[in-house]
């Protein structure tokens, strides 16, 4: 898989990708990140990619031929399956969502900045606009971030145990349950016994029940 990730803010960007499992991933071949700057392709003296907003108005506008070249210059070198904008007033990144990118070839992610990208970007490069959350950020890089690792990590290879991703919270619309670890006992607060009794099934039973508790409690609309 490869994601182009479009940004002003390439070096922002690098440090997500330099650790733990998206490196690994990286490191392994299974992905190719490539951090972009959008300056690279803009055409004025100053390296500029944004203007005032017409209509006036506090905050400036990232405009659209700098991003148009970037994203037809990439284009040029092979088909993308996506062109992702991150944007607070996008469809909210869910697991579902990540299950189906981790499948996909080649995407692009365009980082937004100030107010946002000239409308006329997301009505003619833009396939897929994600938001990570309603808040908004300063800028689309760390959203990007979010999108990549909750892709990457589902990746065949990117996880030694590739059946963990698959127990992990929303993977069958329910939470994880607890997890312990050593010591069984820490000052007289002990570990559930079931999971000291080494009987696959009667721990397995106790996994599911606790992960449906919990999502009754926390994320009913989960079971909906
Ligand atoms: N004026 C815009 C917000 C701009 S914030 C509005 O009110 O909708 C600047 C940039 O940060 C956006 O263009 C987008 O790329 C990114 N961003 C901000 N919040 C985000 C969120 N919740 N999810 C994804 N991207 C976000």
């Amino acid at each position: 898989m490869r994601i182009d990730i479009i940004t002003v803010l390439p070096e922002l960007l690098r440090s997500p990708f330099d650790h733990s499992i998206l490196k690994r991933a990286i490191d392994k071949g299974l992905v190719e990140v490539n951090l972009i700057n959008l300056r690279d392709y803009s055409t004025h003296k100053q390296k500029s990619v944004d203007d005032y907003a017409f209509g006036g108005g506090a905050g400036m506008v990232m405009s659209i031929e700098p991003i148009a070249n970037c994203i037809n210059a990439l284009k040029a070198e092979r088909m993308y399956d996506e062109v992702i904008y991150t944007s607070p007033d996008g469809e909210l990144l869910n697991q579902k969502m990540s299950n189906h990118m981790s499948t996909l070839k080649n995407i692009i992610i365009l980082c937004g900045h100030y107010k946002g990208v000239d409308q006329r970007v997301r009505d003619h490069f833009i396939t897929k606009e994600i938001s990570i959350g309603d808040y908004v950020l300063s800028g689309g890089e760390l959203a990007a971030a979010v999108i990549s690792d909750s892709i990457i990590r589902l990746i065949p290879g990117a996880i030694s145990d590739e059946t963990s991703a698959l127990t992990d919270s929303f993977q069958d619309n329910l939470l994880a349950p607890p997890v312990y670890t050593r010591p069984a006992d820490y000052n007289g607060i002990k570990v559930p016994e079931v999971l000291l009794s080494g009987h696959a099934a009667n721990i397995e039973n106790w996994r599911h029940e606790e992960s449906l508790k919990r999502t009754k409690e926390r994320r009913p609309d989960l079971l909906k």
